[in-house]
């Protein structure tokens, strides 16, 4: 790591810098803020509106902004709610997930723009004094020395600024710079799929809430946005190249020959420039901690999108990380003993959805659009499906996770400054 490469316009102190103002960075840094922690937030980019981030928020993250105080406010943005998961096969539509059965005020994923949660996180956040946000800072070195990671340098504007902290957290996603100038290591698996996003118009009388269809080589699950539907489209992967030298229209024919009743709206699909295509990723670093810094959310696991869970866990990581991290920060005092308590709690979760996302990518999704034919849900396992204990599985798994995390904080003296 590098300590003097750059000289610096001035050095900031705080206790904690966290690296990233994504879903983990932003409720971190707002966790911390409120009990007092001095926080500084680096966000690479001059804003949050970014599209493609993925924008749902499922029961256990609502159940969190509600223990914070936020569930309220935040559903008064402009949002729709999702109650439901299907499949439609050969046989008809299967429910796969039914989140109305779940326990909870929330039985339901709530599709919201990210760059909404993400300032309105962030304006909570700056009614405490001890949280500072600094936008467009790229963060491109730590600062080590004797070994523990002391802060971080970032550019902005071609100016470099100094931050030294007695804790720096990487949450800056699934390309992390930290992780890297750290040199953690990743172990990768390798999902057969991509995925190209892209918006149509939603009608009324179209099916409601997540809707997947699958077979005869394609795979496309569209999820309800009012008034229109946010289509992601499966592909193998590496065969973008070959279908966008195909042309717009081949992708279009393709689409459609699986769900003929929707070919109108593909037509609003007029230019390369309405689809992103997503390279699906998935890994984890073995250890997420060094003395001084820690990993959370995409930087320790990077998520593929099945089940749309990432936001979930990068949450659920940054409350587990708050909870254990306030004590030993306004001590001055973090150990890596701290650190380890962090990925205890939260490492077998994520390996253990990695390993079902995993095995659904491969097994599922990659057979499906393998197959010449409609998909259909074999016997055994719609027999399963009747079974209330497996029927409510998929939900429960999808909207909580494998461990359900709480705020153990009480709001700090700050509160309501
Ligand atoms: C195609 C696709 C679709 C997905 N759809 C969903 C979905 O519907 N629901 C869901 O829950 N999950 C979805 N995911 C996964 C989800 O996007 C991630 O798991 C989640 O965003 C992780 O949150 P995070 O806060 O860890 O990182 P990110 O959300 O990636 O945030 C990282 C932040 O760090 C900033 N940053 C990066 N580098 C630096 C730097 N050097 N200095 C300063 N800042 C930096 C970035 O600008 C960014 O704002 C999807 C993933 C893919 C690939």
């Amino acid at each position: 790591m590098k300590n003097d490469s750059h000289p610096t316009a001035d050095v900031r102190r705080v206790a904690c810098c966290v690296v990233g103002g994504g879903p983990a960075g932003v409720v971190l840094a707002y966790m911390l803020a409120r009990q007092g922690v001095s926080v500084v937030l680096l966000e690479a980019h001059e804003d949050f509106d970014r599209d493609f981030r993925g924008d749902t928020l499922h029961p256990s993250a609502l159940e969190l902004m509600d223990e914070l105080g936020l569930a309220e406010r935040l559903h008064k943005f402009r949002h729709t709610k999702i109650h439901t998961g299907t499949v439609m096969t050969e046989d008809g539509p299967v429910t796969l997930a039914d989140f109305r059965r779940l326990k909870t005020r929330f039985p339901y994923i709530m599709m919201l723009p990210q760059k909404d949660f993400l300032a309105f996180v962030v304006e909570e956040a700056k009614r405490y004094k001890d949280f500072q946000l600094t936008m467009e800072a790229r963060v491109e070195e730590l600062i080590e020395e004797d070994g523990v990671v002391r802060g971080v340098r970032y550019e902005q504007g071609g100016v470099w600024h100094e931050v030294r902290a007695d804790l720096t957290v990487a949450a800056d996603g699934r390309g992390s710079r930290v992780r890297h100038l750290g040199g953690f290591e990743q172990v990768k698996t390798s999902p057969p799929m991509d995925v190209l996003w892209f918006r149509v118009p939603r009608r009324e009388g179209d099916p409601e809430g997540g809707v997947g269809y699958f077979g005869a080589g394609q795979g496309i699950v569209m999820l309800d946005r009012g008034e229109q539907w946010q289509c992601a489209y499966l592909i193998l992967k590496g065969s973008y190249g070959q279908l966008r030298a195909a042309g717009l229209d081949e992708l279009k024919k393709r689409i459609v020959a699986g769900i003929p009743q929707f070919a109108e709206r593909f037509e609003h699909l007029k230019e390369w420039k309405q689809v992103s295509m997503l390279s699906v990723e998935s890994s984890r670093v073995k250890t997420w901690h060094k003395p001084g810094l820690l990993l959370i959310g995409d930087a320790a696991h990077v998520m593929s999108p099945v089940g749309g869970v990432g936001i979930n866990y990068a949450i659920q990581d940054a409350v587990v990380a708050a909870n254990t991290l306030v004590e030993p920060l306004r001590a001055g005092r973090v150990t890596e003993s701290d650190l380890r308590k962090v990925q205890r709690a939260r490492e077998w979760p994520t390996r253990l959805i990695q390993f079902i996302q995993t095995t659904l990518q491969k097994r599922l999704i990659a057979a499906a659009l393998k197959l010449k034919r409609a998909f259909r849900i074999p016997p055994a396992l719609r027999l399963l499906l009747r079974i209330p204990f497996v029927r409510d599985l998929p939900a429960r798994v999808i909207g909580f996770g494998f461990r359900r995390v709480h705020v153990k904080l009480r709001p700090g003296p700050e509160a309501g400054a």
